[in-house]
């Protein structure tokens, strides 16, 4: 069986009577280059890699031949005979069934990867998460060296943009303080089974082990930051004001402090900007 054939995938999961669903993003890939070369980008022999959503398992196949070991999370119960049959046969693979939204993943880290200098994560990502998946790896300060991640080309340019570019939001900033991102390569549509509307890209982001910029809460420096870029319209100050239910002048004066002029918008600002704005009303409020 060769899974980067489109053929031998479609006789594969129709003769497990697999039907996909869109509800969870199942868009598999079906190029013999893609699975390899993002095994290629985070495995070696000594790392322990988490994938999240094996799908039929082509990159779960990948990962195991180049890593220590995969623990793969899937959520569709429906897909534990086709991965029986494409990966069963690794002995330093383990597939857990459930959402990986939910589980608890620093537990999973402690207790599978104790033979494994580092762990990493690789996942051609369902599409209808990639934002909360993305956050919730970086916020928990998982013990993960990297995150290599097939996402929409769209979501790849936000999430790898910096702060003070058109092109960030809010998830952004989180992808700058936590870790250094980059665009690996492209991968257009007709790699994937069933193809969707979009390309897309895989990025690497590598976590870091210190932080860009100094803030004195994290909390408040994230919260301005989503409270800009949810109004990315309106200047900052208005954005602030409301969110904050504090007087104009008094926004004006934390934004002048902070070396901001009166006018900018959210994504006119620096990881260093919102930094010292958010130091700087910390500081006038504690
Ligand atoms: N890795 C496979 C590949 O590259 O061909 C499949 C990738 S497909 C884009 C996304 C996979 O994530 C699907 O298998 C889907 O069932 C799974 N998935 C969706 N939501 C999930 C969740 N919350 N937790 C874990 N897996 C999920």
């Amino acid at each position: 069986m060769n899974l980067a054939d489109i053929k031998d995938v479609k006789a594969l999961l129709s003769s497990e009577g697999f039907v996909f669903k869109k509800s969870l993003g199942q868009n598999f890939i079906i190029d013999e280059t893609v699975c390899p070369a993002m095994a290629d980008s985070c495995c070696d022999r000594n790392i322990g890699v988490i994938e999240i959503g094996p799908g039929a398992g082509v990159l779960t196949y990948e990962l195991a031949s180049k890593a220590k070991r995969v623990v793969a999370i899937e959520i569709d119960e429906r897909l534990k005979p086709v991965l029986q049959k494409t990966v069963g046969g690794f002995n330093n693979v383990e597939i857990i069934f459930g959402d990986v939204l939910k589980l608890n993943l620093n537990k999973i880290i402690k207790e599978k990867f104790l033979d494994c200098e580092k762990v990493a994560v690789c996942a051609n990502l369902p599409y209808y998460i990639t934002s909360p998946i993305i956050i919730s790896l970086l916020e928990s300060r998982l013990n993960i060296s990297s995150i290599t991640a097939m996402v929409q080309l769209e979501a790849a340019e936000r999430l790898c943009a910096r702060l003070g570019t058109r092109q960030a939001g809010a998830v952004t900033a989180a992808v700058e303080y936590y870790s250094e991102a980059q665009i690996l390569f492209d991968v257009p549509r007709d790699c994937f089974l069933p193809a969707p509307n979009v390309d897309s890209a895989v990025i690497r982001l590598d976590i870091r082990k210190d932080f860009p910029v100094k803030v004195k809460s994290e909390n408040l420096f994230f919260e301005l930051i989503k409270a800009g870029f949810n109004q990315r319209r309106k200047t900052l100050s208005n954005a602030l004001s409301n969110h904050l239910k504090c007087d104009k002048p008094t926004v004006l004066s934390y934004l002048k402090n902070a070396g901001i002029k009166e006018t900018a918008r959210a994504e006119e600002l620096t990881i260093g900007d919102f930094a010292a704005l958010s130091n700087n009303i910390f500081e006038d409020n504690n």
